[in-house]
């Protein structure tokens, strides 16, 4: 697609419960597609439903959308020209429309109760029909509505579906058509005045002049309704009269084969955040359900994605969520930054889990990150890791899981005989370490590494997996060591 200073797309969740990793790929999927064509990406919240809307929900929102580095053109916070941004802020615009529609025959009072229109539904249905609402208040006799008032019944309104097919080019999945006895007329304002919707977000679309809607798989059927509502739009003199082009995203798949839902854990962005997942790891795992680089690249930044991005490679068949490959990428990620970059990264999680860290354990932490960094797959690990540099001998304490590797005997004759060989050694370095250790334990005692080395690991750094043995010896420093090792033959 050539550059194209008009387009206009939008990202509208509604806020309710955590944010999602599905919903994120929404949003990403449009931020590429807007800064690829010099765009504009607006972001515009759905909250029209009171009962389920919450704020705290919203404020979620906005940080993800902050972590994440998904700016916005126009919206919440940044304004811009067709604003409020927020649907429960644009009440006022709703009703005139809905007005206006019902005026023109667009749409039309419906008395029905739920339990009526869902008995003739199944009815239908019995006879081998297409269900849903069967058009019983289309055309009403005055006589019939004033029974129906004199009952004291408030009407819904609905929109009355053309009668006829309703074909459009979706951008992913191609020409689709639905017949009309497949798209029933459907409630746009409820019986207590609330616009819903199917009506509220055509709405803001038209009047916001998006151009391009990307969204999930799972609206494809409010497409047809949609469509209709803006053939109507343009008679009632509602936006500009074009009708955006959609383009329908796959779903995500999560365990078994099922679409990845709200209620699974690894769908809730707050998990990937309190992990330690980088914004740019999850970005880029994300960007990769259902859209591909190309060249079977997987590895690349929102940037990168942007400039490449096209519709045409979004696929339609469904995108498996795998949190392993999620990792791999956010670990690959991990690799790629600046020893000081990670620093700054970790030191939320290692004040998080209770560490102060002033300078001198910055000092220390920049020493250790060059040997944590290819073994860290989330940012959460490395607290682990580095625990035995940041607290002081008295308060260490060996991981009870790991205790075992110190108690047997032979783990006994280990460590006494290290701090035998280690307590008149003048050069603490790494080299030294490994010579001195070697020497001892692996030529002289004849034992395997795995076995000579593990007692030592656990009793200095706390578990099994840690940095690299003699480099860890080194930060932590003699007086520390000999007395960790100590205190580990009395455990
Ligand atoms: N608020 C709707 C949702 O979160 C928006 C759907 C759309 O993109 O049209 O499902
Ligand atoms: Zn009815």
């Amino acid at each position: 697609m050539t550059t194209n200073s008009k387009i206009r797309v939008r990202f509208c969740p509604s806020p309710t419960g955590d944010p999602h990793v599905g919903m994120i790929r929404t949003a990403l999927f449009n931020w590429a597609f807007a800064r690829k064509n010099n765009g504009t990406f607006v972001f515009r919240i759905e909250d029209t439903d009171a009962a389920r809307d919450s704020e705290d929900s919203f404020k979620a929102l906005l940080a993800a959308m902050r972590w994440l580095n998904l700016d916005w053109d126009e919206g919440p916070e940044v304004g811009g020209p067709h604003g409020p941004y927020r649907q429960s802020e644009r009440k006022d615009i709703y009703s005139p429309i809905a007005k206006d529609l019902l005026e023109n025959g667009f749409a039309y009072n419906c008395y029905c109760s739920q339990e009526e229109t869902s008995e003739r539904s199944k009815a239908l249905q019995a006879q081998g029909k297409a269900s849903g609402y069967d058009g019983f208040c289309r055309e009403l006799s005055d006589e019939k509505i004033a029974e129906f008032k004199s009952l004291h019944r408030v009407p819904v309104i609905r929109f009355r579906m053309p009668d006829k097919p309703i074909t459009f080019t979706d951008l992913i999945r191609g020409e689709i058509t639905f017949q009309p006895e497949h798209v029933p007329d459907y409630v746009i304002v409820r019986a207590n005045g609330e616009a819903l919707y199917p009506l509220v977000n055509p709405i803001d679309d038209a009047l916001m002049q998006i151009t391009h809607v990307l969204r999930g798989e799972d609206l494809l059927s409010s497409t047809p309704r949609q469509i209709a509502l803006y053939e109507a739009f343009s008679s009632i003199g509602v936006g500009n009269g074009t009708i955006p082009e959609f383009g329908h995203l796959p779903y995500v798949m999560g365990e078994q084969n099922k679409k990845l839902s709200k209620r699974d854990p690894q769908s809730s962005l707050s998990l990937y955040k309190s992990e330690g997942f980088l914004p740019e790891g999850l970005m880029n795992y994300l960007g990769l359900l259902g859209w591909s680089f190309g060249e079977d690249r997987e590895f690349f930044s929102m940037k990168e994605m942007a400039d490449n991005f096209d519709i045409a490679r979004v696929s339609a068949n469904p995108a498996r969520f795998d949190i392993k490959k999620c990792t791999a990428i956010n670990a690959d990620w991990i690799r790629s930054l600046s020893t000081q970059d990670l620093a700054d990264r970790l030191l939320p999680f290692l004040v998080g889990a209770g560490y102060s860290v002033e300078n001198k354990e910055r000092a220390l932490i920049l020493q250790a990150i060059p040997l944590i960094q290819e073994r860290m797959e989330t940012l959460s690990q490395a607290v682990g890791m580095l625990r035995f540099l940041l607290e002081n001998d008295e308060e260490f304490a060996i991981e009870s899981a790991d205790l075992p590797q110190v108690q047997s005997a032979e783990s006994k004759t280990v460590l006494t005989k290290v701090i035998e060989q280690l307590t008149g050694l003048e050069d603490w370095e790494t080299q030294v370490l490994h010579d001195k250790l070697n020497e001892l334990l692996v030529q002289e005692m004849g034992l395997k590494p795995r076995l000579a080395f593990t007692p030592i690991r656990v009793a200095i750094t706390g578990r099994r997996v840690s940095p690299p043995l003699f480099e860890s010896m080194e930060l932590l420093g003699k007086q520390s060591c000999l007395s960790r090792i100590s205190k580990a033959l009395m455990v």
